[in-house]
Order: C-alpha cells, then sequence, then structure tokens
C-alpha cells in the first residue's frame, strides 16, 4: 500500500518520533506494548515448539559433524563462543560521554559453522525440517534412526528430485544454499541487485544456482516466490513469514544460558539482562528474542537496531500496521551497507510477537557501522561485518533513555550482551576495506 497523505500526516501528529526517522536522524524508541511475561498469551509459537526444534537439530547432529568439518568438535551443534570484551567497553567509555555500566559481552554468530552468520539458525534449520518430512513422508528414515544416513547417495539421489527457493540480499541465500546443496536438493537463490558479488560466486562454488533481480529485497522474495510455487517438487524459504526460521533462531537462547551459566554470569531482577540484536525483517532477532523471554521472562530486555535507511521493524511496530507499510512509503530509500538489514518491509509473522517481546528499537548511522567495526577489531581482534557491529551503541543509547528508570531497572549489575550476527565467509579483501574505511571515519 501507499500510506495516504492523511494518514501520513495522522501518523506524524500521534508518533511524532516519526518526523526524525523519515529525516534519517539515529532514535531511540521504546515500545509502549511489550507485555509481561504473564500476559503474553495466544504467541502462535510455544515453549514446546522450541524444544521440538531443538530435538530436531540433536537429531541432525551427526549429519552435520560429518558433513561440516567446523560442526565436528561441537559434535555436530551449531552454535557460537560469547566472549567477554573489556577492551572494547574501554573504547566505548572513552570515545562517548557515558560509561557502560555492568558487563559487556559479544555473542560471536559472525563463528557460527556453516554459513558464518546468524543465518545458520534460521536458514539450515528449515531446510533440514524440510528434509526430515520428505525423508518421513517417504518412508525412508523414522526419527528413532541415526540421521547420519542424510549423508548416503541414496538420500542425496532421493532429494535431488526437489527444490528449494529462497530470495536474499545474501547470508539467507548463503545459509539455504549451502545447506541445501549440501543435502542434494536442486536450489535456486535470488538474489536483489545490491548483493555482493563474491556471495553469488561462493554460491555457485557450492553448487546452488543463482538468480539476480533489479530491484530490492522484496521483488527477490516476490519473484523467487513465484517462480519456486509454479515449479512441482518446490519449497521456498519465505524470509517474510516463516515460522520455520523463527524456530530455528529461537533455540540459540536455550544455548545463551548454559553459557552464561558457564560464565558465572547470573540473571534474575538484581541482575538484568540486554541483549541487542541487528534487524532486518525481524526473524533473526524476533526468533531469538521471543526464544530469550521463554528462558528468562521479564529479566531479559532484548532491543532491535535497523539502519536510519531502513527502519522497517520500528515504523511497522511503532504505527502498527507492520508489514501493510514499507519504509519507501514514508519516503525513506532503504540504502544502507548493512547486508541483511537492508529490507524495507517487515516480516508479517515475526511482526506480530515482537511487538509484545521487544523492548525497544534503536537507529543507527551507516558510518558509525564500519566506526564501531574498526574499533572491535582493533581493541579485541573480533573481525565482523558492518551489520554485526550495530548493537554495540546498544548499552550507552538504552542507559541515555529512560528506559530503566520507567521500569525500575538496576544497571550497574546488569549483563549486556551484543549480538554480532555476521562476518565468517567475508573475503579478507572486502574486510580490509571495511577497516580502512572505519579507520577515516575514525580520524585515525
Ligand atoms: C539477516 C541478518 C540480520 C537480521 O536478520 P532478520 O531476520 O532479517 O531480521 C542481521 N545481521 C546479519 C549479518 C544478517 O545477515
Amino acid at each position: 500500500m501507499n500510506v495516504e497523505q492523511r494518514q501520513l500526516k495522522e501518523w506524524i501528529s500521534t508518533y511524532p518520533l516519526l518526523q526524525p526517522i523519515m529525516n534519517l536522524k539515529p532514535v531511540v524508541w521504546l515500545n509502549p506494548k511489550l507485555k509481561k511475561m504473564a500476559d503474553m498469551n495466544n504467541l502462535p509459537v510455544s515453549l514446546a515448539d522450541m524444544e521440538k526444534a531443538e530435538q530436531l537439530w540433536q537429531r541432525f547432529a551427526p549429519f552435520l559433524a560429518s558433513e561440516f568439518p567446523d560442526t565436528a568438535e561441537a559434535n555436530g551443534i551449531v552454535e557460537s563462543p560469547l566472549r567477554e570484551i573489556p577492551n572494547m567497553k574501554t573504547q566505548l567509555n572513552d570515545r562517548f560521554t557515558d560509561n557502560i555500566e555492568g558487563l559487556l559481552f559479544l555473542k560471536c554468530d559472525n563463528e557460527l559453522p556453516i554459513a558464518g552468520s546468524i543465518k545458520a539458525r534460521g536458514g539450515v534449520y528449515e531446510v533440514l525440517h524440510h528434509a526430515e518430512k520428505l525423508a518421513i513422508d517417504a518412508g525412508i528414515i523414522s526419527t528413532e534412526q541415526s540421521y547420519e544416513q542424510f549423508s548416503s547417495g541414496k538420500f542425496k539421489e532421493f532429494f535431488s528430485q526437489y527444490s528449494i527457493g529462497v530470495g536474499s540480499t545474501g547470508n539467507l541465500g548463503l545459509s539455504i544454499g549451502i545447506i541445501s546443496a549440501k543435502l542434494g536438493f536442486q536450489v535456486f537463490v535470488y538474489m536483489s541487485a545490491d548483493a555482493k558479488q563474491w556471495k553469488k560466486e561462493l554460491l555457485r562454488e557450492k553448487g546452488a544456482t543463482v538468480v539476480e533481480f533489479k530491484g530490492d529485497f522484496s521483488e527477490a522474495i516476490l519473484a523467487g516466490r513465484n517462480e519456486t510455487l509454479a515449479k512441482p517438487n518446490a519449497y521456498f524459504v519465505d524470509d517474510e513469514k516463516s515460522k520455520h526460521l523463527f524456530l530455528g533462531y529461537s533455540v540459540a537462547a536455550f544455548r545463551l544460558k548454559q553459557q552464561l551459566n558457564d560464565a558465572g554470569v547470573q540473571v534474575d531482577a538484581e541482575h538484568p539482562l540486554f541483549v541487542y540484536l541487528p534487524c532486518g525483517v525481524g526473524g533473526a532477532p524476533g526468533g531469538i528474542a521471543f526464544g530469550l523471554k521463554q528462558v528468562f521472562g521479564d529479566e531479559v530486555h532484548c532491543f532491535f537496531v535497523e539502519p536510519t535507511h531502513s527502519p522497517a521493524v520500528l515504523i511497522g511496530l511503532m504505527t502498527g500496521a507492520k508489514n501493510k507499510v514499507c519504509v519507501q512509503d514514508f519516503g525513506i530509500d532503504n540504502m544502507t551497507e548493512g547486508d541483511g538489514l537492508a529490507v524495507g518491509r517487515p516480516s508479517s509473522f515475526a511482526s506480530g510477537i515482537s511487538e509484545k517481546t521487544v523492548s525497544g528499537i534503536y537507529t543507527i548511522e551507516d558510518q558509525q557501522l564500519f566506526s564501531l567495526l574498526t574499533l572491535l577489531a582493533s581493541s579485541e581482534g573480533i573481525f565482523v561485518e558492518p551489520s554485526a557491529t550495530a548493537g554495540l551503541l546498544g548499552p550507552l543509547k538504552i542507559q541515555a533513555s529512560d528506559y530503566a528508570q520507567v521500569n525500575k531497572i538496576p544497571m550497574n549489575t546488569a549483563t549486556h550482551i551484543v549480538w554480532a550476527t555476521g562476518g565468517a565467509l567475508v573475503p579478507k579483501e572486502e574486510m580490509d576495506g571495511f577497516y580502512q574505511r572505519g579507520n577515516e571515519d575514525l580520524g585515525v
């Protein structure tokens, strides 16, 4: 829909923050519809669904361990480390007027095996879920048997009759392409014009077919969905409304709980947990926030981060129009260098849930992404892609808002987790370019 002038005027007067958003200014929005756990009913997914998703990951672990050597050490469990980043904390404290209270950790999804980004959670899960269903329906596997059989020639031949399609700016395409090709599926990745050349090449190398589209991510999805659904035996991974992607992301919460335990970090009313998640369509941050709420309840506070040029979920949740509006309706161009965040329209499935689970959303300028990338690399030796740095401003942004005061949350005993969403597959020359650019912006 195109927003009518009358509606737009009304929104601007009801939601004054819309004006700076439309002027591409960085903003912090606190969600007035955030629900306490006790009032969070009628969600389309549950803790039991998350547990089932975790069991599916466990069933496939022997297959993943044998097909992807980088998962072997963890016995086929796809998970990333949680690292404390004290040097980065010092850097942030030195550069900004306020000091971060509490502990600062980085959740290193940039190191996730298989796809090198957060998409190794949702994307891989959805394809495994689909593969399992096909195999069970065909009577060639049961959940009691070892899934190492999925590596066999017989299974690969079976899956070669089926195809999988996905529309993507890059990272989702990589994860779907890599896991689908490994299982033996024919896989088609519909990519938008802004997708990086190296991602297209890597996908082709892994055995996926890349179909290029002019226009943005939503158009690539639309074209991909139509072409895929017109084929027999084809399945489309739909980033704009997928429950399976969402559940694949959500299990991160179980793993994080264990990691915090291992690190001796408590989470309770006296020790709140703050999590900052870069946001595109909202599926990954939405799934993780949902999972965290199931695991930590009201003691976890989840914030999403979007580029100033792509505040799709922010506008969708603030106005309540969700996927009915896109950033272009507000004169915003959706041009950002944050791969994975260049999304104009939110996921309908995720938005309906995040509306109740997310504490707030802030926006960040592209230039900051590069500065933060360089600061993180130089202080901690951790290289992530630009999008993955967006959460690093979270602690200071939220401290500067009245969130803690209004909700009576102690901040000096808080733990902050910045979700680093990708980076491992970025070629070195690209990464050097990002680092240089950050250096220039920092005036070093
Ligand atoms: C996809 C992606 C995100 C956001 O995930 P959505 O489900 O689109 O909200 C964040 N960071 C990176 C690096 C991504 O690839």
